[in-house]
Order: structure tokens, then C-alpha cells, then sequence
């Protein structure tokens, strides 16, 4: 506990969060930190296993860390841990086809840069922090099955056991942190007046490893969000600490169909990303690329984000696509935003305190959402555009 923790006007509180992802580990933090009794379930086996770390090895996923998502981690205490295991991205290295390269820094002038952050650490690190806190608990392989928000009563199946067993759990508070197909969403959902949308976009993405130079160091410019803009579609790199890039391809889903065959694929991309090809090697490029399924991509939208003593958080409130590098940070955000409405409205019942929350935040998602579609537009189409239209546009601010 900190400065920050409960005075004797905010009462302890019994919280309950389902999901221990990125957003419901950081809950786990700040909340602990306060001092509430926090228990977290999680529907999958901890990631930090070693039967897990085996499964993750070689695959590194990483993520833009903007300024919404470092404040949150301050409040968390992690901060300066997670920058020092994280990269500065400068700007965009945007990469044509006839393979010229133009930088583009995001701030010239006072020098603020985004992250490029492991999934994987961050995930860990949270969950280890939560951890510290003698009043919080970690349960794995805990799926939210039922929830009765008015009651403040979850249910939540343990999966470890060959017959699987359930277990009841009152609360003060649910904090639904459980993903953009969220359980406790669908259960909010019954109530009247509670609107909700979800879209899929009719493109998908695949993500493809760059791997290091034989030296260990990354094969280009380091420092940068390395952008491929072909108007249809684009590549995406992102690096990681040890010397390898993260690629993304993000493209209409019939296109992935046509790829099929390994000339196809190696056909496509000395057509479309000759540089990207070169640093990936054409063998490695077709074996994750044949062996890999595109992943699909949905937007969310949900409006109140609470019911009793019921709150979604993160993807689950608004899942969003990745194109403007803040589905985390916004949802990091929910979380300092959370914390400081508890804090000023401590003499207020749970559910006064939460439609407070919702009024706040419901705008900022829906505009993210939006934002975030728009955003995919002008990443891949960027070539075309003059510099200040990208400075306006494509950021990961
Ligand atoms: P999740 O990470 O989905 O975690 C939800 C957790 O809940 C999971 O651990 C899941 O197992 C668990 N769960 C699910 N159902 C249940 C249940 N019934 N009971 C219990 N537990 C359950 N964001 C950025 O800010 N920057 C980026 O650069 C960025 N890049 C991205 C790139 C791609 C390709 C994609 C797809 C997304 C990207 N995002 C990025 C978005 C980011 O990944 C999400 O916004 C973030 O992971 C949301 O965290 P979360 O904890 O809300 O949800």
C-alpha cells in the first residue's frame, strides 16, 4: 500500500476481476496497491508456467506504449521497469516499393517517442506486481460462466481438474477485464436500455518474425515503426530486445486466400515489400506464413459500460482495431480513470460511482473506435499523402 491508499472514508471493498490480461493485471495493481481485497480469475493457465513460457518461446508479440498507458503504469509503480525493457520508436520509417526509405519523427523537437513493448513481460510483470500484494489473488484456469451484477455474485468455472468445478463469489464490485468477447458483457446485455455494437472488418492480419542479423542486432533502422503503405493493405514492424522485429501484415481477407502455395507468397511479397523480404528470408517468410492463419479483427462499442455492481474495462468495453496503437493504453486509461472516480466520489454507493464512470468514458471509446478505423486508411494509403497529413493522421499518440 501507498500514499495513495485507502483513507478511512473509502471502505475496503471485495473486487472481483474476470480476466488477467493486459487491463485486468494493471487492475489488479492499482486496486491492490489501495488496499482492496482484489481476486483476479483468469480463464487461461498462468503465462508465467513453465509449461506456458515453453508454448510462448520464440513467438514475440510487442505493443506501441503511448503516454495514456505509461501514466497508468505509474500509478502502478512500474513505469521505469517497463521502459527500461522496452524500445523507443522515434517515428514512422515509412518504406516504399521501389524500396527507398523516408523517416518521419513524431516530435522533432522535444523528442517524445512511443514504446515498443513485449506482450509477454508486460502480461508477466503486472501479474507478478499484483502478486506482491498480500491482499490480492491470482486464480488461473478460472472461466466466468455466470454473473448476477445486481447481486454482485460471479461464477466462475476452474478448468484445471479433469471434472470441472465451479465456484461462487460474492463481491462489491465485478470488474469485467475479460476481452473483447467478453462474458460479463453478454450477461450485462439483458438489461434493458443497454446498447451494443460489434463489427469485423473485412480485413485481417498475420503476424511474421524479422529475425536478428547474426551479430544480434536488428536488421533495420531500430528505432522506428516501421511502416509498408500499399493503399490496399500494409506491413507493419515493430522491434524487440533482441534483435528481431515483430511484422504485421494486415490485408482483405480474400487476399490471404490466394496465397496458398509457397511460390504465391514469394511471389507476392518480392512484388510488394522486396526490402521486407530481404530482412525476413524467403525461407523462414513462407514456412510462418503457410503454417500461420490470419487472425480477424472486430470493433466493439457498449453503451452504459456498467450495470450494478457490474464495469467493463479494456477490450471488453471497447475493443477496437489496432491501427491507432491504443486498444491497451486506452484500456490502461479505464483503469487511472476508475481509480480516480472511486477516489472522489468514495461517499457514493458502487453503482452511483460506476454509471459515473460510464458517463465519463463512453464518449473517449466510441471516438477511439472510430479514430482507430480511420486510422487503418491512412496508414496504408500514407504514401500518398503529403508529410503534414501523416504528422495529422498517423500516430500512435
Ligand atoms: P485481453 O488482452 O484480451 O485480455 C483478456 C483476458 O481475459 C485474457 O487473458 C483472457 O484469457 C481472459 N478471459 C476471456 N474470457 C474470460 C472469461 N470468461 N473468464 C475469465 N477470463 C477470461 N494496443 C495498444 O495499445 N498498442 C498496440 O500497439 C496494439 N497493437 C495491437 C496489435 C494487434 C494485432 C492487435 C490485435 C491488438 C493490438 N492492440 C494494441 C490492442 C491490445 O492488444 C488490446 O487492447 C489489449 O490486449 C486489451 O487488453 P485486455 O486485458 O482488455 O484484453
Amino acid at each position: 500500500m501507498d500514499s495513495a491508499s485507502l483513507d478511512n472514508q473509502q471502505a475496503r471493498k471485495r473486487i472481483v476481476i474476470a480476466g488477467g490480461g493486459l487491463v485486468g493485471a494493471l487492475c489488479a495493481c492499482i486496486m491492490g496497491r489501495k488496499g482492496h481485497q482484489v481476486d483476479v480469475y483468469e480463464s487461461r493457465p498462468d503465462p508465467r508456467s513453465e509449461r506456458e513460457q515453453a508454448l510462448a518461446q520464440g513467438r514475440s508479440i510487442n505493443l506501441a506504449l503511448s503516454a495514456r498507458g505509461r501514466a497508468a503504469l505509474a500509478r502502478a509503480g512500474l513505469e521505469d521497469t517497463v521502459i527500461s525493457q522496452a524500445i523507443p520508436m522515434r517515428g514512422r520509417m515509412i518504406h516504399s516499393a521501389n524500396g527507398s526509405k523516408k523517416a518521419i519523427l513524431y516530435d522533432p523537437n522535444t523528442e517524445q517517442c512511443i514504446y515498443s513493448v513485449s506482450r509477454q513481460f508486460l502480461n508477466e510483470i503486472l501479474l507478478s506486481e499484483a502478486e506482491k500484494n498480500p491482499n490480492v489473488s491470482l486464480h488461473f484456469s478460472h472461466k466466468l460462466v455466470e454473473s448476477k451484477v445486481d447481486k454482485g455474485v460471479v461464477t466462475f468455472r476452474n478448468n484445471e481438474n479433469i471434472v470441472p468445478t465451479e465456484v461462487e463469489i460474492e463481491s462489491d464490485l465485478i470488474i469485467g477485464a475479460d476481452g473483447a468477447h467478453s462474458a460479463l458483457r453478454q450477461a450485462m446485455l439483458k438489461r434493458p436500455m443497454t446498447n451494443f455494437s460489434q463489427m469485423y472488418i473485412d480485413h485481417a492480419y498475420m503476424e511474421l518474425r524479422i529475425p536478428a542479423k547474426e551479430n544480434g542486432q536488428h536488421a533495420m533502422d531500430t528505432h522506428y515503426l516501421h511502416i509498408w503503405p500499399r493503399n490496399e493493405f500494409m506491413l507493419i514492424a515493430l522491434p524487440n530486445l533482441d534483435g528481431s522485429f515483430t511484422a504485421t501484415l494486415f490485408m482483405p481477407i480474400p487476399i490471404f486466400g490466394e496465397l496458398q502455395s509457397a511460390e504465391e507468397v514469394e511471389a507476392f511479397f518480392t512484388r510488394e515489400f522486396p526490402d521486407a523480404i530481404r530482412v525476413i528470408g524467403k525461407e523462414l517468410l513462407i514456412k510462418d506464413f503457410l503454417s500461420s492463419r490470419p487472425s480477424h479483427l472486430i470493433s466493439v462499442k457498449c453503451n452504459p459500460l456498467n450495470a450494478g455492481k457490474g464495469v467493463l474495462v479494456g477490450d471488453a468495453a471497447h475493443a477496437m482495431v489496432p491501427f491507432y496503437g491504443q486498444g491497451m493504453n486506452a484500456g490502461f486509461e479505464d483503469i487511472l480513470i476508475l481509480d480516480n472516480i472511486f477516489d472522489i466520489y468514495k461517499h457514493e454507493p458502487v453503482e452511483k460511482v460506476l454509471t459515473r464512470f460510464s458517463q465519463s468514458r463512453v464518449p473517449n471509446a466510441h471516438a477511439i473506435c472510430e479514430l482507430a478505423l480511420y486510422n487503418y486508411v491512412e496508414m496504408r494509403c500514407l504514401v500518398n499523402q503529403s508529410v503534414f497529413i501523416l504528422r495529422r493522421f498517423l500516430d500512435y499518440r
